[in-house]
């Protein structure tokens, strides 16, 4: 009898040391991601920097500067993250997201277009616009009605002005909708006559014809397709999502947000 029990005392004996063991191994493990999280990671946001005042570059430098950049600098600021941002083609930002190219999508995109919603995971509303006509300053044209067939519209690809000159060419209104990779070379191509409008984001175009204003103008009236600008995060990101529209919130609240309008817009 004796016997017996002394067998079953080692087997118990055995069996905690190997229930110890295996939790020991989980707590371990633990400990890397919580020595791991002590790490502040830096989030990257990609955006499309030809697209001033919410992002562009200056001649010859880099930097990315606009409303965009400052306004995440000031969530970033509240919520004590820190983020380094990627300049890329505008229809190259949701992929970055899908395939872990980058964090945070912050590029004036319309929250509401398409299928983007499917893809990604879009913020809080931080900015409204309509899209507008843009054409040359001696041009006869008096709004997007009036453009003939034998005309040429362009804007950027993957954009909402992107996908209605393609539109409009596929429904015959137009010759051809040109879709082209930066802004810059949409407002090139308005001014050396191989287009004969741009359809561009109201506040965008009038930041261009703040400076260009003796060669160009808007014509007609916004075409009210009402955009909805928002950041966005990964499919599923929720915690990061809960952090950019909490600190939205707060700067908004604390008049940062009035501050950086007052910046970039007036
Ligand atoms: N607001 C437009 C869109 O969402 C254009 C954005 C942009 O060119 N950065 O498609």
């Amino acid at each position: 009898m004796k016997k017996k029990s002394l067998v079953l005392l080692l087997a118990l004996a055995m069996i905690f040391t190997f229930a110890l063991s295996a939790c020991g191994g989980g707590s371990g493990s633990s400990e890397e991601s919580s020595d791991a999280g002590e790490e502040t990671a830096v989030l990257k946001v990609v955006t499309e920097a030809t697209f001033a005042p919410f992002e562009s570059t200056e001649d010859g430098d880099d930097t990315i500067i606009g409303f965009d950049p400052d306004m995440m600098a000031a969530i970033a600021e509240d919520q004590g993250l820190e983020l380094e941002w990627v300049n890329m083609e505008f229809d190259s930002l949701i992929p970055a997201l899908q395939s872990d190219q980058g964090d945070i999508i912050c590029a004036g995109m319309n929250k509401l277009a398409g299928d983007r919603a499917e893809k990604v995971d879009f913020g809080d509303t931080y900015f409204e616009s309509d899209l507008m006509l843009l054409v040359t300053s001696d041009s006869d044209l008096t709004g997007i009605d009036a453009v003939t067939s034998d005309m040429k519209l362009a804007s950027q690809i993957g954009t909402t002005g992107g996908d209605m000159v393609q539109e409009m060419q596929d429904e015959g209104k137009i010759a051809a909708g040109v879709v082209l990779n930066q802004w810059t070379d949409c407002y090139l191509q308005l001014q050396n006559g191989e287009v004969q409008g741009v359809i561009v984001d109201k506040p965008v175009g009038e930041a261009y014809l703040n400076n260009h204003g003796d060669i160009a103008k808007f014509v007609g009236e916004s075409f009210g397709d009402h955009e909805e600008f928002a950041f966005a995060v990964q499919k599923g990101n929720t915690e990061l999502l809960e952090k950019l529209n909490a600190g939205l919130a707060n700067i908004k609240a604390n008049g940062k947000y009035d501050e950086l309008v007052d910046k970039w817009f007036s």
